[in-house]
């Protein structure tokens, strides 16, 4: 049996080599014996269209090697930061797209699969940002932009962002996770008691009351410091961390 993979929030950047390097050397010495490896969001730290970036991208490039070699089903969701992955980039990487939320069946169990973002409904600026730009008309016309007019309005979000979260800092923390009620009613609404999720990088197993019955919350960790992977054999369930090599580790300088 093959275990079946879960990872989100890698948040891959040219800046962070250690933790590109790490999920190049995680494809080839993990995934690669998986039944299917799931990407949760926020793969990229950035996406601003799948016509942006290089055909020779090194993260792309591997992503085509990985599929093809091994022949392992790659499913990646969308994330607040990659959510203009497109049609593009499936084709050049052979992945699949999902749609948040997706549900799965693993293990006669029904499995809900998010992102996150859309269970932070105490956030409501971010809700409101996020209807803006899930908007396919604001999409089209932000696609229809040059690359350059779009990297600048990507680097404006994230001043306004880091600004607002400056502002926010001592009721940031409880905004930013998740509201329990939109939990309850997103999992009841899709008849699961198990749901899977990234984005608020707290890693964590929630088990709650739903129903009259036990409901379980895992949440995956981001690729910072080390990475996050959850995996899924025999029936079991394991969220571990994945350190970095020693001497990546060394030159991560933060
Ligand atoms: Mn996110």
């Amino acid at each position: 049996m093959k275990p079946v993979l879960f990872i989100s929030d890698l948040h891959l950047d040219p800046g962070r080599p250690a933790i590109t390097r790490l999920f190049l050397d995680f494809l080839q010495d993990t995934a690669c014996h998986a039944e299917a490896l799931y990407i949760l969001g926020d793969f990229f730290e950035a996406w601003i269209g799948d016509d942006a970036v290089p055909a020779d991208h090194p993260v792309l490039a591997a992503l085509r090697r990985f599929t093809s070699e091994s022949g392992v089903p790659l499913r990646i969701m969308r994330g607040n930061r990659d959510f203009l992955l497109g049609e593009r980039f499936t084709a050049q990487t052979g992945a699949t797209l999902l749609p948040d939320p997706t549900v799965i069946e693993l293990g006669g169990e029904r499995v809900l699969l998010m992102h996150g973002d859309l269970l932070c409904t105490d956030d409501h600026a971010y809700q409101q940002f996020r209807a803006m730009v899930n908007d396919p008309a604001w999409q089209q016309q932000f696609l229809a932009k040059s690359v350059e007019e779009r990297a600048a309005m990507a680097r404006q979000a994230r001043q306004e962002s880091t600004a607002r979260n400056t502002m926010l800092a001592e009721t940031a923390d409880e905004i930013m996770d998740v509201n329990q009620g939109a939990v309850e009613q997103t999992m009841r609404e899709h008849g699961v008691l198990r749901l899977v999720h990234g984005h608020t990088h707290r890693p964590n197993v929630h088990t709650f009351p739903l129903d009259g019955t036990t409901a379980t919350r895992i949440v995956l960790g981001d690729w910072y410091e080390q990475g996050s992977v959850l995996e899924f054999l025999h029936g079991r369930w394991n969220l571990r961390s994945l350190p970095l090599p020693a001497t990546a580790a060394g030159h991560q300088g933060g």
